[in-house]
């Protein structure tokens, strides 16, 4: 990796922060409650443990990111660019391949012992916001992340173009499925349908496992 992909990777984080903090003034701002999906009454977790838990997991997973980069970067990410049909290929393939381990993953995450342990953490969040896309135990931040990599080396090596693409999209939407905003203008027919589609998991439970595309929860008779 050369010095610019750091620097477009420091980007990335930077704009998926800004998008994260941008969602949460608006969920704290009353003007906007006419768009939310569903508003608790009091705050479900009390906000210093949710600031902490949320930014020792942005620092976990930018320290596990950076331990990538220098174990399996070379090996995993190349210089240059693709074809315009390997470049579609390896994004596409990765989120796709990605998807679909992430919603067994998911699946076994909601068995009985590993909910208890793991995965409670994040289903203590019955409304979710924003920030709360990052509140998590740990090993579950880890999962996830390990899911993006694995998928990456499955299909790999990708170009440095195709790594930045997929993980911003990775992070992105997993920050917009917890914003809990419904807009009504079709302009927003997919945002829409990835925010419904979480916060009916956060609420229900047992539906909708895949956080990218629809069609994994169809398949297996879980989309809600
Ligand atoms: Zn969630
Ligand atoms: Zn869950």
């Amino acid at each position: 990796m050369d010095t610019t992909f750091f620097i477009v990777w420091g980007v990335t984080l930077g704009v998926n922060g800004l998008i994260m903090a941008v969602f949460n003034w608006m969920s704290n701002n009353r003007r906007f409650d006419q768009y939310r999906i569903r508003i608790p009454k009091s705050p479900q977790i009390p906000p210093l443990r949710k600031w902490i838990n949320v930014s020792l997991n942005g620092l976990f997973s930018t320290v596990l990111m950076i331990g990538f980069f220098y174990f399996f970067g070379e090996k995993m990410i190349y210089r240059g660019f693709p074809t315009v049909a390997g470049f579609v290929g390896e994004t596409l393939g990765v989120l796709l391949l990605y998807d679909f381990m992430y919603y067994f993953l998911h699946r076994f995450m909601h068995a009985r012992l590993v909910l208890k342990y793991v995965h409670r953490t994040h289903h203590l969040i019955r409304f979710p916001t924003a920030p709360e896309s990052i509140y998590l135990h740990p090993a579950e931040n880890f999962a996830g992340l390990a899911l993006l990599l694995l998928a990456m080396w499955a299909l790999g090596p990708v170009s440095q173009t195709s790594f930045l693409i997929v993980f911003f999209v990775y992070s992105v939407i997993n920050v917009l499925v917890h914003t809990n905003f419904v807009f009504p203008h079709p302009a927003f027919r997919l945002y829409n349908f990835w925010t419904t589609k979480h916060d009916t998991h956060h609420f229900r439970m047992n539906y909708n496992y895949a956080s990218i595309f629809p069609f994994w929860d169809q398949a297996f008779g879980t989309d809600k």
